[in-house]
């Protein structure tokens, strides 16, 4: 219920103690008034009531006292009569005047009756007193005394009987008056106690009403107070009617609102991503798979080269990349929930850098493919970045719940997600699905490894030779140095299947150390046939780990005594950015040799162009996802344009990988690319197709 008008705390306070403080007031007049009346009673009672008793004794005694007069009047002499007389007479004046005083104009019948009698028996005696005087001066003192007995003393006994009855008149009075003031007394003690037991109660209730007034609303803003630190900003608390309760209230709502909406902030930013909008990693992992709404497949779209167009492009260039994508994807998946190719509110986040999942629910893993066809089609427009065009890339992974449909968790589908992109990448595929039997490879690989030991140790390996060409003259300029493993039992082993796990064990050490026995041989070979050509070996990060390596490599070289310019190192960028620092000492006790080093998949990893600055590097390999169609790319030729513009900013020798078409060769050349390799020039070569190739290259100079 609403109060008419709201209060103080203060008032309320005032108001109680206020009250309290009247009540006590009117208690204490209550207890003076009733002394004054005690007080008056007891004075009236001692000289009004007292006083009158007393004057009716004295009357009793003047009456007697006036019988002895009269006696002593009847024996006296003549000549002391006078004296006498006037005895006489001032007894009966006395007597007068108390009968006088004794009047009263009370209501009280009996005692003017009383008094009457009085009078009456009075009236007599002075009859009888002159008829008696009368004898006495008549000298008759028989008659005299005759007249005293028959008429003096009956009215004087008269007299005595209506004294005596007034007396006890009285006495009863003032004994009824006693009784009278101790019963009103009493009732007074009684009626006072009732007066201080009633305020009492009534200062306990005001007091406990005040309390309650302060202290319940105070409780209300301590329980609002409490509600808010739970996190229940959307209880208000209301209002009590109490000015500086409201206040602090009003004061606790607002801050609720401002807390609410700093948390919701806080938990936008927790959850969102800031530069596209989308839902972050944290949100995915968080959110919880709903029975009524099963997502079963995970997407993971990864914008290739985003790193390349960040450092070429600026990163201005990339956020706009990013975004695009986003907001394509977000587009795609939603089109397709709202045409029910898919289930309703899919799930579409970017977990950072270009990697965007997509969580969400198909009946068939067909509807799967359309999904993939409509984001073909949804990034095949480049995206206009600030007046450039830059082609939009994605590779993605696809992850579901498989046959077995147990429901995994989120971050298992992520995962296995992850594997299938990397999978996706290393094939060079636009996307690629994780499956058991990826996995079961994937461990498969990982046993193969361990068999690689035995593979060094029993020649299994070979080195492939796969020609680089000059785009200037055409001419052949060197090999990369490429291994492949026949293994006995498996047969084929393609690189791409065991060499990631060999680096992940360590085991590529011994690839490394044999392909760079294999390579110096070769050279050595050429030192009369093919002097101009260079070999290029691939070395891994692990092997950059290693503090003896520089070491080994030199022994190897000034042993076998080939020029050690002709021997070149390919070093992948994102090996190099693991521990760039030591990385940069490592290359330049490997160029104090003299090799020549190159970096390798270019625009693949995450390395700085400002590190690769410090590198001692004299060989830019454009990765071959740049030059894949390259010729019908506009946004890419740009990208590769910058590469191009930039390695010969630093002084190095750009080459292009996995160049398959003339139209490729074409365009690369357009765009400044001094060296190409790839399937046009020719495939990796061995044995016999290495002699013919070599054979038919043979320089016309030597
Ligand atoms: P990579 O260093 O980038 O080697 C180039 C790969 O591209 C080779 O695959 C080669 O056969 C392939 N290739 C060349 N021209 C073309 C083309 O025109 N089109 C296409 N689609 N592919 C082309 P390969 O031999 O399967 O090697 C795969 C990867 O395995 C290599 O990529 C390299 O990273 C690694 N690898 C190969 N041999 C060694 C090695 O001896 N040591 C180390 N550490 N890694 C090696
Ligand atoms: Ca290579
Ligand atoms: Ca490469």
């Amino acid at each position: 219920m609403k109060p008419t008008w709201p209060q103080r705390i203060g008032r309320r306070l005032a108001l109680g103690f206020g009250a309290l403080v009247l009540l006590l007031l009117l208690a204490l007049l209550q207890a003076a008034h009733q002394m004054h009346l005690a007080s008056e009673t007891s004075g009236r009672f001692a000289t009004q009531d007292m006083q009158r008793l007393l004057r009716v004794q004295a009357l009793s005694m003047q009456i007697e006292g006036v019988g002895n007069a009269f006696i002593r009047l009847l024996n006296a002499p003549r000549n002391q009569r006078v004296a006498e007389y006037t005895e006489v007479d001032a007894q009966n004046h006395r007597i007068d005047g108390n009968l006088a005083s004794l009047d009263d104009d009370s209501a009280d019948t009996a005692l003017h009756a009383i008094l009457n009698n009085l009078r009456a028996s009075r009236a007599r005696y002075a009859d009888a007193f002159v008829a008696t005087a009368d004898e006495i001066e008549a000298g008759d003192t028989a008659a005299a005394t005759r007249a005293l007995h028959t008429l003096v003393n009956p009215a004087l006994q008269d007299m005595l009987v209506h004294s005596n009855a007034l007396l006890n008149h009285e006495r009863q009075k003032v004994e009824q008056e006693l009784a009278d003031a101790q019963a009103w007394h009493e009732r007074t003690a009684w009626a006072m106690v009732w007066l201080a037991g009633g305020l009492a109660l009534a200062a306990a209730w005001l007091a406990w009403r005040t309390t309650c007034s302060v202290v319940n609303p105070l409780n209300t803003l301590e329980a609002g107070a409490g509600d808010i630190a739970e996190g229940q900003y959307d209880r208000r608390l209301l209002a009590t009617g109490v000015t500086e309760v409201d206040r602090v209230a009003q004061a606790l709502n607002t801050m609720a609102e401002a807390v609410a909406q700093r948390e919701a902030q806080i938990k936008r930013q927790a959850y969102e991503d800031a530069l596209t909008g989308l839902p972050n990693r944290t949100f995915l992992l968080n959110t919880q798979p709903e029975p009524d709404n099963p997502r079963n497949t995970l997407a993971l779209l990864d914008i290739a080269r985003l790193k390349v167009v960040n450092e070429t492009l600026g990163f201005a260039t990339g956020d706009s990349l990013i975004l695009a994508a986003g907001s394509r994807t977000r587009q795609v998946f939603d089109t397709l929930a709202d045409t029910g190719v898919i289930h309703q509110h899919p799930i579409v986040t970017r977990l950072g850098g270009g990697t965007f999942a997509a969580w969400f629910g198909v009946d068939h893993r067909q509807q799967v493919n359309t999904l993939l066809q409509a984001l073909v089609g949804a990034f095949q427009e480049p995206v206009s970045c600030s007046g450039q065009w830059v082609d939009l890339s994605m590779v993605i992974g696809l992850a579901d719940l498989g046959e077995t449909g147990i429901n995994l968790p989120v971050s298992t589908l992520v995962r296995n997600a992850e594997v299938a992109l990397h999978a996706a990448k290393r094939s060079a595929q636009p996307h690629a699905w994780h499956s058991d039997a990826q996995e079961a490879a994937r461990l498969g690989q990982l046993g193969l490894v361990s068999d690689l030991r035995q593979a060094v140790a029993h020649d299994e390996l070979q080195m492939w030779l796969q020609p680089k060409f000059s785009l200037a003259t055409g001419q052949p300029i060197g090999a990369e140095a490429l291994v492949r493993w026949h293994h006995p039992v498996r047969g084929f082993v393609s690189p791409a299947d065991f060499v990631p796990f060999a680096e992940q064990t360590g085991h590529i050490k011994l690839v490394t150390g044999w392909m760079l026995a294999r390579a110096i041989e070769t050279l050595k070979q050429w030192v009369h046939t093919h002097p101009s050509l260079s070999i290029a070996v691939n070395v891994s990060t692990r092997d950059l780990q290693d503090p003896g390596f520089a070491d080994r490599v030199r022994h190897m070289v000034t042993s076998s005594g080939i020029d050690p310019t002709k021997l070149r190192l390919e070093i992948t960028e994102s090996g190099l950015m693991e521990d760039a620092r030591q990385s940069i000492a490592l290359l330049h006790s490997l160029t104090d040799i003299g090799l020549p080093l190159s970096i390798d998949d270019f625009g693949t990893g995450y390395s700085s162009l400002a590190y690769l600055q410090k590198m001692p590097v004299s060989e830019l390999k454009i990765d071959r996802s740049f030059i894949d169609r390259i010729d019908t790319l506009p946004g890419t030729q740009q990208l590769v344009r910058a590469m191009v513009e930039m390695g010969h900013g630093l002084g190095l020798m750009v080459t292009a990988e996995g160049v398959e078409t003339e139209a490729e060769r074409a365009t690369l050349q357009a765009l400044g690319v001094d060296v190409m390799q790839g399937y046009l020039g020719s495939r990796p070569l061995h044995g016999a197709a290495l002699q013919t190739w070599l054979d038919r290259h043979t320089p016309t100079a030597s």
